[in-house]
């Protein structure tokens, strides 16, 4: 009763504005500054332009020039058809199924070209959730406007004339840090359940407040989101998961009620008390190395999210009375099968993943050849980045890392010293501890080694 309610009062409102009718505003209104626009971007509206069509900076890109950030990268909306744009550009690809768009590459950088979309998606074929599978008609501007998520995300910037077009008050929320989805919500999240997601991630990205009608469905939609095939899921995961906030994006997932059954990764991440604070430690690492403008490796991040659900198997598989090192491989194994399925993880991520979990028994190993094969590991700054993590969160005895740290960073002479150092250190703990011991790979009883004895 209450939000149809709501729902009547904002229908009414939205219509005393014609949607058709954007809000035109100059560099006074906006204040965009033109160095933030890549020129690359300025290229391709100027080319298309010069060929007589429309060209804009769209989406993301004019919110983030708004808010006085440098866009990470740049859409481009036009009504030239993807053939049309791909005529005009040397490398030019037209990609895409649900919608074809076209990527120009300049340089190094990639645009992506978008021609306007027709109006709605009532005629789109549906699944039998109401989820729109196909839509492939292409519209008016104003048309394009209505299709896209979010009010601050629909905003078109013309850098020819340093205009910006507004069609549903996006500079007024962007002023009132408010997210608020074009048109009905719940309509808005069933015909593309992703955008409960979305969400979440630009509220936490920009820390911006979700307006109550927006807000309101996400908790009853979350289960939609089972029914978005796999890769598109795992496409917006990740890009949760480098926004730069990703910690603050997963707390929100969390109020949202959006991690439950929504997305089994975050199930496991967020619910075993042992790995919060590596799962913590990691994400905290991976927006600070992201604000640093460092890269970071999806493969990494996936690494740790899992490595805790990996612990706990390979402690099984150990308990069960397997070798530490085919236990390890085993139940790398079973994580990798599950989310694989269900997060569409691609073969190379999953192979990265495998690698750094890996390599951690072999960071144990200080002895003879075993340090010095290691170090000529393709993978081992990533690896020795996650050791650091596991000691950092208390997993493991950080005197690993350190002396890793000194190993790696010895000249030859001094790799010796620190494997010498290592060999008496070690003999000197054998003989006082277990006098007749004979092999120094068996479990640690001094809880220095990992809780698997690896
Ligand atoms: P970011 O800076 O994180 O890339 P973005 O807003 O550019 O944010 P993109 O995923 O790159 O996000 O999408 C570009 C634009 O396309 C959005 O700003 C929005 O206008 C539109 N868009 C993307 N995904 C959807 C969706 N699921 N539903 C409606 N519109 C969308
Ligand atoms: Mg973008």
């Amino acid at each position: 009763m209450i939000k149809k309610f709501i729902r009547r009062i904002l229908g009414a409102k939205d219509k005393e504005v014609d949607p058709t009718q954007p809000a035109i505003l100059g560099p006074k209104e906006h204040g965009i500054d033109p160095q933030l626009v890549s020129p690359n971007a300025l290229k391709v509206t100027q080319t298309l332009q010069d060929a007589g069509f429309k060209a804009f900076v769209v989406g993301g890109a004019v919110r983030d020039l708004l808010l006085g950030v440098k866009p990470k990268d740049f859409d481009i909306a036009t009504n030239a058809t993807p053939e049309q744009v791909k005529r005009l550009f040397r490398r030019a690809f037209i990609i895409g199924k649900r919608f074809q768009i076209v990527h120009v590459m300049l340089g190094q950088e990639q645009l992506e070209v978008t021609t306007f979309r027709g109006a709605s998606s009532d005629g789109s074929p549906k699944d039998e959730h109401g989820r729109v599978l196909r839509d492939n008609t292409f519209g008016e501007q104003h048309e394009d406007a209505v299709r896209r998520d979010f009010t601050i995300n629909a905003m078109y910037y013309d850098p020819a004339t340093q205009t910006v077009l507004d069609y549903h008050g996006g500079i007024a929320d962007i002023k009132g840090k408010t997210l608020r989805m074009i048109g009905a919500p719940e309509a808005r999240y069933r015909e593309d359940p992703v955008r409960l997601l979305r969400v979440v991630r630009f509220a936490a990205k920009l820390d911006f407040a979700i307006e109550p009608a927006t807000s309101a469905p996400i908790k009853v939609m979350a289960p939609l989101i089972n029914n978005v095939p796999a890769a598109r899921v795992f496409d917006e995961m990740l890009k949760l998961l480098m926004s730069g906030q990703a910690l603050a994006c997963l707390q929100q997932l969390r109020k949202q009620g959006l991690h439950h059954g929504l997305l089994p990764l975050l199930d496991v991440v967020l619910e075993q008390p042992l790995g919060e604070k590596f799962v913590t430690l990691a994400l905290a690492n991976t927006d600070a190395r992201i604000k640093q403008g460092k890269p970071v490796s999806p493969g990494f991040l996936f690494a740790a999210l899992l490595w805790h659900q990996v612990l706990e198997k390979w402690t099984a598989y150990q308990t069960a009375g397997e070798y530490p090192i085919p236990a390890l491989h085993l139940a790398a194994d079973d994580v990798l099968n599950a989310q694989t399925e269900k997060l569409a993880l691609q073969r190379k991520i999953a192979s990265d993943m495998r690698d750094i979990w890996a390599m951690q028994p072999r960071f144990e190993r200080r002895i003879g050849k075993s340090p010095y094969k290691l170090l000529e590991h393709l993978r081992l700054r990533a690896g020795y980045d996650f050791l650091l993590l596991r000691c950092a969160s208390g997993e493991i005895d950080s005197e690993i890392g350190e002396w890793w740290t000194d190993f790696i960073a010895a000249d030859g002479g001094g790799r010796e010293a620190l494997l010498n150092k290592k060999a008496k250190a070690a003999e000197g703990a054998a003989a006082k501890k277990r006098p007749r011991r004979r092999n120094g790979r068996s479990k640690p009883q001094d809880g220095s080694g990992t809780a698997n004895g690896a």
